[in-house]
């Protein structure tokens, strides 16, 4: 252990930095400095050379470095100002502190894969788990740090990194294997003329012998460390080495020589203050004094080491003490950290949620705001399309009434003009069949049997205008009155009879023989109706015959059910005018009112007669072979309702 400072300082140096006496200079370059990562090393650099000076500045210089490195991204900067930071905790013999930073160090030149990094990390940390007495750890990381360098192909690492390896097998009484890379670390490093390596190499070699108690090759390389640290003004290897080579004249039992390298060796501890140096050397001058029967020396160097003794476990103690105090400080420090970290991340997490929050509740503002306007622009666009409808209803409604109000001026007009046309027309009808009955001439009859024909075609036309009338406005009532239904068929055939005759076209006459003659229902519109199809028949039949059958197709005691039919051979209709004839005024040719008559009412208001009677009427017909008409009735039988 008591080569370990030496050691430490002696590694640092050769992988971090020489220690320059020029820290101002390095001070002034960092102020003139412009580029951030020459900053960040510089601060680094004075990071590590304050380490050794003033550890507060060092730490101050180091933690500056790694703010700047990061915010620059500058891991190779960062990776050497935690190993700065590491070593300035190390020499301070913070050990555990100094672990965590190498360990930080290791990490980032991990990352960057700096290979010369991370073989001063490896050997870095090799020492500071020496100096925590982890002997296996320190000598893993020693051998990671010696396969890199061989890697690497440097020598002075490779030699330096031997001489730990080295060291530590001594320390662990491993001498043989201690001695083989002593061996290969001295010629490596003669082979390079490196003063400060050989001179730990022969110290610690000289050491070996001493415990193996090879006197002579002892002396001879503690002799050459101690002329090696003579020439690098190291007084602390000199002391050390001194010591050795009183306690190899010691095992020689060479007392006199032993005696002046010892006190030599004292005197320089006392004056470098080097207790633990200066307690082997007082237990080595004690015994030596013992050896010689000289017990009042003996005993009095005795009593200063137990006091001396006292006095540096008092003080490891207290560095005991003040390292734990400092870990745990640093512990504390870096819970704190995590604490903030963690705060900050909570609040980082808040804020982002809160941004987020905000983000989403600003976008459903806009989205309500943009709903709410196209809602309002909608509502606005319905209310003006709704004030247009509104507005067109009513128009349609205006439109509807003047249109109704006209229909009904139409009707009453005609229905009124029918009314009072009807009445002359009547008186004329009747004129003339009295002017027909005072013996004419022929010329005068002829003139009157055409204004006949004409009158009476007028007021069939007038009727029909009267009855459509009826039928449209909802006033024409179906009466229920008995009547003859054979004296009913019977009238009319005989009239139709006879025009067929006049025309050379045969009527038949086809009564099922189960009708009651007794029927009771409305006589004058079943007239109105077989009237209108017998003679549009007749009338639109050349040759050929009209047939009129109708059939009981239903029977009971209160009611017979028949079927109408009117049939004929003649002009026959259209397939695409059979649903219009049935609408007013309306003919199936153009020609028809000027080659056959009529007006186009008959079988409208034939329909709607029917209609009232909750029946049909259903047509049949080929254009040139014929027509069929047909119709289905319910009568009450009169008898029924005499009962009732
Ligand atoms: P009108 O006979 O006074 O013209 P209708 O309403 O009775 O009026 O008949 C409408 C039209 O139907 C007729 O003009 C005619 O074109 C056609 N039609 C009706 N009955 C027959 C039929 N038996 N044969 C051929 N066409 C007919």
């Amino acid at each position: 252990m008591k080569r370990l400072f030496f050691y430490i300082l002696l590694t640092f140096l050769c992988y971090g930095y020489s220690v320059s006496k020029h820290t101002d200079s390095l001070k002034q370059r960092l102020l003139k400095s412009d580029a951030d990562t020459t900053k960040v090393k510089l601060l680094a650099k004075l990071g590590f050379e304050y380490a050794f000076i003033d550890p507060d500045s060092s730490r101050l210089f180091c933690h500056q470095a790694i703010d700047l490195a990061e915010d620059i991204d500058f891991t190779r900067g960062s990776a050497d100002a935690y190993n700065s930071l590491a070593i300035s905790y190390d020499i301070e013999g913070n050990h555990e502190v100094s672990i965590t930073y190498f360990l930080t160090a290791l990490d980032l030149y991990n990352k960057i894969d700096n290979r010369e990094g991370l073989a001063r990390i490896y050997n870095n940390c090799g020492m500071v788990y020496q100096s925590l007495g982890d002997t296996l750890r320190s000598l893993e990381f020693h051998n990671q740090s010696l396969a890199l360098e061989k890697e690497l192909g440097d020598p002075t690492g490779i030699g330096y990194s031997m001489t730990q390896i080295a060291s530590i097998h001594l320390q662990m009484e491993h001498y043989d294997s201690a001695l083989v890379y002593y061996r290969s670390a001295l010629e490596l490093l003669e082979e390079i003329g490196d003063v400060q390596g050989l001179s730990y190499v022969h110290w610690g070699m000289g050491e070996l012998y001493m415990y193996t108690n090879n006197t002579e090759k002892a002396l001879e390389h503690s002799r050459q460390a101690y002329e090696l640290f003579v020439q690098d003004e190291n007084r602390k290897g000199m002391s050390e080495t001194s010591i050795i080579m009183g306690r190899t004249y010691l095992k020689q039992k060479d007392y006199a020589k032993a005696e002046e390298q010892l006190l030599f060796a004292l005197g320089l501890c006392k004056e470098l203050e080097a207790k633990n140096v200066m307690l082997e050397c007082l237990l080595s001058l004690s015994e030596m004094y013992k050896q010689q029967s000289k017990f009042d020396e003996a005993l009095a160097y005795y009593e200063q080491y137990t006091a001396l003794k006292d006095t540096v476990l008092k003080s490891e103690m207290t560095a005991n003490i003040k390292e734990i105090e400092s870990k745990y400080n640093f512990e504390k420090q870096q819970q704190q950290i995590a604490l903030l970290n963690k705060e900050n991340n909570f609040q980082t997490r808040l804020r982002n949620i809160f941004i987020v929050v905000a983000i989403t509740i600003s976008c459903l503002l806009v989205m309500l705001y943009w709903a709410y306007l196209s809602k309002a622009r909608t509502m606005e666009v319905l209310k003006t399309k709704n004030k247009e409808i509104e507005k067109k209803n009513s128009i349609i409604a205006i439109e509807k009434q003047n249109a109704l109000a006209a229909a009904q001026a139409k009707t009453d007009f005609l229905s009124v003009m029918s009314h009072e046309i009807r009445t002359p027309m009547n008186v004329v009808i009747g004129s003339i069949y009295l002017l027909m009955e005072d013996n004419p001439k022929p010329a005068q009859l002829e003139n009157l049997n055409m204004l006949k024909f004409s009158a009476e075609n007028l007021l069939t036309l007038l009727n029909d205008i009267l009855d459509l009338n009826k039928l449209e406005s909802g006033k024409l009532e179906l009466e229920s009155i008995p009547f003859d239904f054979n004296l009913l068929i019977k009238g009319i055939s005989t009239g139709y009879s006879a025009e067929a005759d006049k025309k050379g076209i045969k009527f038949l006459l086809d009564i099922d023989e189960q009708i009651p003659s007794q029927l009771i229902g409305d006589p004058g519109r079943l007239s109105q109706i077989l009237n209108n199809l017998i003679s549009n028949g007749i009338k639109f039949t050349e040759e050929g015959s009209v047939s009129f059958s109708i059939k009981v197709v239903g029977k009971s005691h209160k009611k017979v059910k028949l079927k109408f039919v009117v049939e004929d051979t003649g002009i026959g209709i259209p397939e695409e005018k059979q649903d219009s004839i049935f609408n007013n005024f309306t003919q199936a040719n153009s020609n028809t009112t000027r080659k056959y008559g009529g007006s186009g009412l008959g079988l409208a208001i034939t329909k709607q007669i029917l209609k009232l009677f909750g029946s049909e009427i259903s047509v049949k017909s080929k254009e040139g072979k014929g027509s069929k008409f047909s119709f289905k009735l319910s009568f009450k039988n009169d008898h029924v309702l005499e009962k009732a």
